[in-house]
C-alpha cells in the first residue's frame, strides 16, 4: 500500500470493551478524530448495571454505601490501584457524560447520586451497582422499603426462576411473591430466551396481551418485576407501557449473560460511536503497532483484508485474558501486542490460591501493565515505552475489578483521564 492510502487519525483506540468505547467517546467529544478497532469485548456479557466500586478492601469483602468513599479510602491504603489515581471530580464527569450519551442513544439511567444502589439479581443475591438502568430503578427503591412486589417469570425461560428469587429472600422480604406464566405466542415452545422475547415485546400488540396476562395477577402489590426483556432498541418505550398497562412502578432484573441489557449496552454504545463520528473496525484487529517518531503505525486484520492506519497516539483498551490484551503459558503472562513488560507474581505457584473461593482473591487476577501518571505503559527500565501509547481499563495491573465490582468504573475512569493526558501531549506538540 503507498503512503498516500494510510488513513491517519489523532487517536486510535484498540479494543471496544467498556474501556476502548469510553476513550473512543471521550476522544470524539473533545473533537479528535478517532478510530477504533476490535469487537464488542465484555460489554455483551454485562448486566447493564455500570459499577464504580463496591466493594474494598476485598479480604473483607467491605460493602461500601458511598462509591466515593469507597475510592477515597483506596487511595489512603491502595494508592497504585489504577481507580485510586484518578481525582473523584473527573470520575464524576466521566460518569455523566458517559450515561449522559447511553441516554441520547435509547439506553437511560436514573440520574447520578452519590451513592450506590441495592440491586436483585436472577439468583435472589444483592448486587451493590452505582449506576442502574432506568428500566431497573423501581426495583432498588421497592427492595430498599420491602414494598408488596409480584415477580413474573415465563414457563421455558432458562436460567431465570421468580420463585428462586423469592424463597432467596423470603425471610428478609414477607410481600414478595412470584408467578409464572405463558408467555403469549410462544407457548408451543419448550425454551424460550430472554433475546426473543425482549424482541417480541418491541410490538404494541405482544405487549398488550402480556399486560392483560399479569393484570389479573397483581393482588396487593405496588410494584411488579420482572426479568430483563422489556425490549431491545426500544426498551424506553417497552417499559413506559408496562408500567401504564399495570397502573404501577415496573422494574428488570439482569439475566444470566449473554443478557438483553447487555445487547443494549452494546448496540447504544455502537451507536453512539457512529453519532459522534467515531471510525470503527469492528470486525478487524491490530496484528501489528509500530512506533515512528511521533506517528504510531498500525496494522489491521480482519473481513476487509489487511490495512494500514497512522495515528498521534494510541490508546491501548485490550482487556486482561478474556479480551486478549494479556496471555498466559505455563511460566509467566505476557501482554500480547507489544510484549510490555507485564507486573505479575514472580512464580507459576503464586498465580492462585489454594481454595477457589480464598476471599482474598488470586493475585493473577492482579496481573496487567503499570504506566506512569499519565497512563503510559512502562518499559524494562521503568520509563514509558512510547510517548503517545497509553494504557487503560483492565489491562492495567494492581485491581481485581471482578472482586472490588469496579469493571465499569475502571474503564471510564481511566479512559477519561488518559484523554485529558493524551490532549495535553498533543496540544503540547501542536505548540511546538
Ligand atoms: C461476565 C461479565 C459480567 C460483567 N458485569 C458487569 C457489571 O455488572 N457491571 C459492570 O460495571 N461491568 C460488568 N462487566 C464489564 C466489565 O466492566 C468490563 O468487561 C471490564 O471492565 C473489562 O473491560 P475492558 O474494556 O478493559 O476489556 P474487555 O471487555 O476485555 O475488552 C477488550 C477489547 O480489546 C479487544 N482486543 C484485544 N486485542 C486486540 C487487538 N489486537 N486488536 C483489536 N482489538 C483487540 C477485544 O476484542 C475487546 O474488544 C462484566 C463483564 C463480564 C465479562
Amino acid at each position: 500500500m503507498s503512503d498516500n492510502q494510510i488513513q491517519c487519525y489523532d487517536v486510535a483506540v484498540i479494543g471496544a470493551g467498556m474501556a476502548g468505547m469510553a476513550a473512543a467517546l471521550f476522544a470524539a467529544e473533545r473533537g479528535l478524530s478517532c478510530i477504533q478497532i476490535g469487537s464488542g469485548g465484555g460489554i455483551l456479557f454485562a448486566s447493564g448495571l455500570l459499577d464504580l466500586l463496591a466493594v474494598h478492601p476485598v479480604a473483607e469483602h467491605r460493602l461500601w454505601p458511598s462509591p466515593y468513599e469507597a475510592v477515597a479510602a483506596l487511595a489512603r491504603e491502595q494508592a497504585g490501584h489504577p481507580l485510586a489515581r484518578v481525582d473523584a471530580a473527573s470520575i464524576r464527569t466521566a460518569f455523566e457524560t458517559f450515561v449522559a450519551a447511553l441516554t441520547s442513544a435509547g439506553m437511560p439511567y436514573a440520574p447520578l447520586g452519590q451513592r450506590n444502589s441495592s440491586v436483585i439479581t436472577s439468583i435472589g443475591t444483592v448486587k451493590t451497582s452505582f449506576c442502574v438502568p432506568q428500566t431497573m430503578i423501581a426495583g432498588v427503591d421497592a427492595l430498599a422499603r420491602r414494598l408488596p412486589c409480584l415477580l413474573v417469570d415465563f414457563r421455558g425461560l432458562r436460567e431465570f426462576s421468580a420463585r428462586q428469587i423469592t424463597e432467596t429472600l423470603a425471610d428478609d422480604w414477607p410481600a414478595l411473591r412470584h408467578q409464572r406464566i405463558e408467555f403469549a405466542g410462544f407457548e408451543a415452545m419448550p425454551e424460550l430466551y430472554a433475546a426473543h422475547l425482549a424482541r417480541a415485546l418491541e410490538n404494541r400488540e405482544a405487549r398488550e396481551r402480556m399486560i392483560a396476562r399479569i393484570k389479573p395477577l397483581l393482588g396487593d402489590a405496588r410494584v411488579v418485576g420482572l426479568p430483563a426483556l422489556l425490549g431491545i432498541g426500544r426498551s424506553g418505550e417497552v417499559h413506559a407501557a408496562f408500567e401504564a398497562g399495570l397502573g404501577l412502578p415496573v422494574f428488570e432484573i439482569p439475566t444470566m449473560p449473554t443478557s438483553v441489557p447487555g445487547l443494549r449496552l452494546l448496540g447504544a454504545l455502537e451507536a453512539v460511536m457512529s453519532a459522534r463520528g467515531v471510525t470503527r473496525r469492528h470486525q478487524s484487529s491490530v496484528r501489528a503497532l509500530r512506533f515512528d517518531g511521533s506517528k504510531a503505525l498500525l496494522e489491521l486484520e480482519g473481513v476487509r483484508g489487511g490495512e494500514h492506519i497512522e495515528a498521534s497516539a494510541v490508546v491501548l483498551a485490550t482487556g486482561r485474558f478474556s479480551g486478549r490484551g494479556l496471555n498466559a503459558d505455563q511460566q509467566s503472562v505476557r501482554e500480547s501486542l507489544l510484549g510490555l513488560p507485564v507486573q505479575q507474581p514472580l512464580a507459576r505457584e503464586a498465580w492462585h490460591q489454594r481454595d477457589f473461593l480464598d476471599p482474598t482473591g488470586h493475585a493473577i487476577n492482579r496481573a496487567g501493565l503499570t504506566t506512569d501518571d499519565a497512563w503510559r505503559p512502562l518499559d524494562a527500565s521503568g520509563k514509558p515505552a512510547w510517548p503517545n501509547l497509553f494504557a487503560i481499563g483492565s489491562i492495567l495491573a494492581g485491581q481485581d475489578w471482578m472482586r472490588e465490582k469496579c469493571g465499569s468504573g475502571l474503564a471510564i475512569a481511566t479512559a477519561w483521564s488518559a484523554i485529558e493526558q493524551l490532549m495535553q501531549q498533543l496540544h503540547g506538540a501542536q505548540a511546538r
